[in-house]
């Protein structure tokens, strides 16, 4: 394992639940748009796509199952990657659509939404505790890797929780997404007590984090400096600078590949991701 110790893993999120073409032309929406993109930041060196697809006639945050298929088959006919699906694509969805995707697909690693918060002051972002402990259960029995996604710190506690009633198996992975308007913002500091946190209450755990928007580069430099993993892409922030619109996702993977080596680390392949993070089905050829 000591070779896979200054390795970081770089996780790319190419389209999310809100960019609109309004918002950034360069934003992959279709399956194939996004599969394209994927591919293209496999081989710029990302080691996992967070993938997120959108209802064909809304162009709108979905969970529908056909257009994860679609994506997911392009993708893992072209490239080795480790998959990451969403569970969160969309408000007020059936506990069951939200599963169907991983249950079926078997991605290496899907999302898994840690509690319940006000989102953006627009809606609630329901994750209530009999969803996430039946999430848990499902996903443990389809082999794929839960990624703790956490907006605020109550949310640490409630995968504590879930671990000790068997839902979660420790160890965990966590995500920490800073800066949504609800949770915790895209802070250096709020990452560092959170770290800390982990560290007492789940030692042993992986983590990752993002700010979102403006907080994008502050926290993944916090997150260097912690020896965190990282993940870009146009769900988090559509700004590659102040004004200036990124063209691609591509050029999120290339910046971090040189800022990670500027501190002496590489960016993990899919498959020292695959061991960094123990994952089971490998499903990428
Ligand atoms: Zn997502």
């Amino acid at each position: 394992m000591s070779d896979l110790k200054n390795k970081t893993i770089l996780t790319v999120a190419c389209t999310g639940a809100w960019p609109s073409k309004e918002n950034t032309p360069y934003v992959p929406i279709t399956p194939e748009e996004e599969a394209d993109e994927i591919i293209k930041c496999c081989a710029a060196g990302a080691s996992i796509a967070h993938i997120h697809v959108r209802d064909p006639e809304t162009l709108k945050a979905s969970m529908d199952y056909d257009q994860f298929a679609k994506t997911v088959e392009i993708v893992r006919a072209n490239c080795d990657i480790v998959i990451n699906l969403t569970t969160s694509g969309g408000i007020g969805l059936a506990d069951e659509v939200r599963m169907k995707p991983f249950q079926i697909l078997k991605p290496e690693i899907a999302s898994y939404d840690c509690g319940t918060m006000n989102w953006q002051d627009v809606t609630v972002f329901e994750n209530s505790p009999q969803f996430l402990e039946k999430l848990g259960y499902e996903m443990q029995k389809a082999n794929v890797r839960p990624e703790i996604e956490v907006f605020d710190v109550g949310m640490i506690e409630n995968a504590a929780r879930l671990v000790k009633k068997g839902a979660l198996v420790a160890p965990l992975h966590f995500q920490f997404v800073l800066g949504v308007l609800g949770g915790m913002s895209a802070t250096p500091e709020n990452l560092f007590f959170l770290v800390d946190y982990v560290n007492k209450i789940l030692p042993g755990s992986t983590w990752g984090a993002l700010g979102i928007g403006r907080g994008h580069l502050p926290v993944m430099l916090a997150a260097m400096s912690l020896g965190g993993h990282l993940r870009v892409g146009m769900e988090d922030n559509i700004l590659y600078s102040k004004g200036v619109l990124a063209k691609s996702n591509v050029e999120f993977v290339e910046r971090t590949k040189r800022m990670v080596a500027e501190i002496g680390n590489t960016i993990a392949t899919p498959d020292e991701a695959r061991q960094i993070l123990n994952l089971k089905n490998c499903n990428s050829k």
